[in-house]
């Protein structure tokens, strides 16, 4: 099968053996999503190496002990755990120690024609779904799961820093909360998404002069001035949630924590289902992040196309 791998400090799309199911489903892959991680892995974020790729939809061919999941079409849980530990007994191997990562950590990912997960990992997508939404709900998932980290009520006062495909996502999930929402970018024509759902926007320059104006902020740019924007934007005794992963070092103010009282919270992948469930009712528009469509085998362009200038979503075809 073609896969797109990163490897010995290459990307290349290459031949490579068919996974087999053996504990785990056999799953043909039908759209993957290029992400942000993607890009950060062929710098060197993670250290991973293999077929990177995570946000997938897909048939499930082959499934041990769980037939009737073969033909379904499915969505999968990222993270792979040990199945014994006391997180994975309660049904989240996020955070289990020695867990695996599609695409991202010891565990070959999406950008290729099959992947293998455990059973447990994947979720029916509902026909109202299609493909090209449904290869959205592992981001989706991961706005959402800012929810779990943080309490929202219709007095806080969110901005959210970054018009890329996740800030985007994190805006519309935050604004479902009844949450007023501030998307802070520097595009305009990325920030119409979601002022169509009545989503405030505004440019950075303008932001800066809503100074300690925010209860709670998310850094969504994955640029090292986004966390400094934040700072400024943020009342003494906010939130800071950090959202995204890059590789490198990020400088910060700490004293500004410090003095101010700032609640700095991480937050990573979240839940599937509560994700399919705003697909499902069109609670929030990713149509309108797809940019461009590209074949596996032109696996290299798509990722080179990821990183331009006004590029959202880059969805590979297999
Ligand atoms: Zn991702
Ligand atoms: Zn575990």
């Amino acid at each position: 099968m073609l896969a797109l791998r990163y490897e010995n400090k290459k990307l290349n799309v290459r031949e490579v053996e068919r996974p087999t199911a053996r504990e785990e489903a056999v799953v043909r892959v039908l759209l993957s999503g290029i992400c942000n991680t993607d890009v950060e892995i062929v710098r060197g974020y993670a250290g991973f190496e293999g077929t990177i790729g995570h946000e997938f939809v897909g048939v499930v061919e082959e499934a041990p002990d769980a037939a009737h999941l073969v033909g379904k079409r499915v969505v999968g849980e990222i993270n792979a755990g040990c199945a014994s530990c006391e997180l994975c007994m309660k049904n989240d191997s996020r955070h289990c120690a020695t867990r695996t990562v599609l695409g991202i950590m010891g565990r070959d990912g999406a950008h290729a024609e099959f992947l293998r997960l455990p059973v447990v990992n994947l979720l029916p997508v509902p026909d109202e779904i299609t493909n090209e939404r449904a290869v959205f709900t592992e981001p989706l998932a991961a706005a959402w799961g800012i929810t779990e980290r943080v309490t929202l009520t219709e007095e806080t006062c969110v901005a959210v820093i970054g018009d890329g495909k996740l800030g985007l996502l994190c805006a519309q999930a935050l604004c479902l909360t009844g949450a007023p929402v501030t998307l802070v970018g520097k595009h305009e024509e990325k920030m119409r998404v979601v002022r169509e759902r009545g989503i405030e926007t505004e440019k950075v320059e303008d932001a800066e002069k809503r100074f300690r104006a925010f209860d709670l902020v998310v850094e969504a740019s994955g640029a090292e001035s986004g966390f400094a924007l934040a700072l400024k934007l943020l009342r003494p005794r906010g939130t800071l949630v950090l959202k995204s992963t890059f590789h490198g070092a990020t400088r910060m103010d700490a004293a500004r924590l410090v003095v101010d009282e700032i609640s700095v919270v991480g937050s990573r992948c979240g839940r599937f289902a509560p994700a399919l469930e705003l697909l499902k009712n069109s609670s929030v528009d990713v149509e309108s992040l797809i940019s461009e469509q590209y074949p596996l085998s032109k696996g290299v362009r798509a990722m080179q196309r990821a990183t331009e200038r006004g590029v959202l979503k880059v969805l590979l075809r297999q």
